[in-house]
């Protein structure tokens, strides 16, 4: 089994809010890992500590077993965890195209990613005529540009229409098959269920449940959660 990112112990203060308190997490190489929990659970904070975008207050992360530094093996990472924000009047090949450019990737990935997310056919529209359900395909085909080790995604079915999240599901469901390790942080169990094998659990930044998603449905203090929150966590 490989690594691809493993978290020990890590803790998030803001001031005097505990965010997140002592999440540890093993993501092996092929796995679609989701991290469950209600809005304020700190899944986006611990994707950021992960991600260099957020500082830690204490505990550990190591990408692909601690043989590179952060920023180089962040080049193999490739990560949604903002709104899809491009340049409007340029097109979806044109803004991927250009993504190529500042990353120093070859041109020829762009017609197989677009393929990926289901957006050839709109490769020449520009992206302010695309749906929010489309613009988070493109983004998701930006990020899988220099073939990632480990794609992840921050609630990228938010706000989207039951097809849209269909299609979403779907690309990631793609991706994973052909071996794309998957980090997906959601607040809907359904889709956890859904798409995952394995899942960390958080409530109010502390872990109630970490392994597979199968494991999951007969833990009996998930259940308890499961029925109090109505299948929406
Ligand atoms: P989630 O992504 O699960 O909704 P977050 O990680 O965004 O949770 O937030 C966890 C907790 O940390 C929440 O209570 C949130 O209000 C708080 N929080 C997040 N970011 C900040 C910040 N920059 N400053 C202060 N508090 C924050
Ligand atoms: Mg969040």
């Amino acid at each position: 089994m490989e690594t691809i990112l493993s978290i020990k112990n890590l803790h998030k203060r803001y001031g005097k809010l505990q965010a997140v308190k002592n999440v540890s997490l093993e993501i092996q190489k092929g796995n679609v890992y989701g991290i469950l929990g209600p809005n304020g659970s700190g899944k986006s904070t611990t994707l950021g500590i992960v991600l260099n975008v957020v500082n830690k207050t204490s505990g550990e992360y190591s990408w692909f077993g601690g043989t590179l530094q952060t920023h180089e093996a962040l080049k193999k990472v490739g990560a949604i965890i903002e709104r899809p924000n491009f340049y409007p009047y340029m097109t979806a090949k044109e803004n991927l195209e250009l993504v190529c450019k500042i990353k120093g990737i070859s041109y020829n990935k762009v017609q197989e990613k677009l393929e990926v997310v289901g957006l050839y056919d709109r490769k020449d529209s520009k992206f302010n005529t695309f749906s929010l359900g489309m613009k988070q395909r493109l983004a998701i085909a930006s990020a899988l540009l220099n073939d990632p080790e480990i794609l992840i995604l921050d609630e990228p079915t938010n706000g989207l229409d039951p097809q849209g999240i269909h299609q979403i599901r779907d690309i990631i469901r793609l991706i994973a098959s052909q071996g794309t390790t998957i980090l997906l942080a959601s607040h809907l169990l359904d889709e956890v269920e859904k798409v995952c094998s394995h899942v960390l659990v958080l409530r109010k930044g502390e872990i109630l449940y970490s392994g597979t998603v199968e494991g999951m449905s007969t833990n009996n203090g998930f259940i308890e959660l499961q029925a109090n929150d109505n299948k929406s966590l």
